[in-house]
């Protein structure tokens, strides 16, 4: 069976739950081998055998921490050049996209981005996108040289499946390239406790229609009741009632949660173009001819200030 090579998006050692993901879909396609980088990279192996990585390929090095991409690709592109997969899967994070744009042209090869799926077909990894705002779902390959993917957080469950882990030093050249661009300083942004928006299994999002920044403790009360993440329509974000790091849609985040609650959002094409691939989608909105209604699952016509201080009642007392 071929090898699959994944990108292990961790800290310190910790694995983040796309790569835990990747390798579900890794496994569709063939042998999942992960390759995990920089500091605590060999911490990282128990998880990922618990998860049917066959094998890990581990390289510490300050490089990845100090300087950009760049390192990383390098270390990409080795792996490739020593186990020759089937496909490379990297998580879809801004980086991870840098990431596979760097490496599929490194390599001469194609690179598709944002993936919901992978099935594995007979010239190849078959790869699924949703695109136009979600209005077409496409499949598409690579066809040429090995194809560079990068999947949505989201796309498919986190399934144990133990495999063997063993893990093996990978052996890296850096480029010349590789300290091109220092990392000169790192702010991380303030914790509210609430899971990253893109990773979020659910997320409560908030329009107009909440009508103030204050009125934005309604949408975070739902959303702490529900362990969830806080979306914004960018009509919210230009108001200045939330940060931009919030905004959902075709200029903010691409979300695909189990759970996308909309609260006071009409449904414009370019906000259900970072929502519409959530696999179960609520609206709360008092016009019962909003736009949002007609790819809902679940709609309730009311008030949010009624509706959202219930719910999360409910929630609580559950
Ligand atoms: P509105 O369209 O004004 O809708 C507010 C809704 O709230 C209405 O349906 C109303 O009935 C409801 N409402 C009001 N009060 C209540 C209440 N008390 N209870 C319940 N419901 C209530 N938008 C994005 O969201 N994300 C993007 O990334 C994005 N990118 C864009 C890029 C471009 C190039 C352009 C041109 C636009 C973009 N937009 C984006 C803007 C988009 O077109 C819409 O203007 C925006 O999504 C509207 O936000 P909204 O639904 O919150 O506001």
């Amino acid at each position: 069976m071929a090898e699959v090579l994944v990108y292990v998006d961790h800290v310190d050692g910790a694995v983040r739950k796309p790569t835990l993901e990747l390798l579900t879909l890794a496994r569709r396609v063939g042998e999942p081998v992960a390759v995990a980088l920089g500091s605590g990279a060999g911490d990282t192996a128990a998880a990922l055998a618990e998860h049917g990585a066959v094998k890990v390929l581990t390289h510490e090095a300050a490089e990845y921490t100090d300087y950009l991409v760049v390192p990383k690709v390098d270390a990409l592109q080795a792996a490739v050049a020593a186990v020759s997969p089937a496909a490379v899967l990297v998580p879809s994070s801004a980086e991870g996209k840098e990431i596979a744009a760097r490496l599929a042209l490194r390599l001469g090869s194609g690179v598709i981005t944002d993936a919901v799926d992978l099935e594995s077909g007979d010239e190849g990894p078959v790869a699924t996108q949703s695109v136009f705002a979600a209005a077409f779902t496409t499949k598409s390959r690579v066809s040429k040289g090995t194809p560079v993917i990068t999947v949505k957080p989201n796309s498919a469950a986190v399934e144990p499946a133990p495999a063997a882990g063993a893990v093996e030093a990978l052996s890296v050249t850096f480029s010349a390239a590789a300290t091109g661009t220092k990392v000169t300083s790192r702010t991380p942004r303030e914790s509210t406790g609430r899971p990253e928006l893109t990773e979020a299994a659910i997320v409560v999002s908030g329009g107009r229609g909440v009508n103030g920044a204050e009125n934005f403790a309604i949408i975070e009360a739902l959303a702490d009741s529900l362990g969830a993440a806080v979306g914004a329509s960018r009509a919210a974000v230009d108001a200045g009632w939330y940060p931009h790091t919030n905004q959902v849609g075709q200029t903010g985040k691409s979300v695909s949660p189990q759970l996308y609650i909309a609260s006071g959002i009409s449904g414009a094409i370019q906000h259900r173009a970072g929502m519409q691939t959530s696999k179960t989608i609520v609206a709360i909105n008092k016009d019962a001819e909003a736009p949002i209604f007609e790819l809902v699952d679940y709609g309730v016509v009311g008030d949010l200030f009624d509706v959202v201080p219930q719910l999360t009642e409910e929630v609580n007392t559950r």
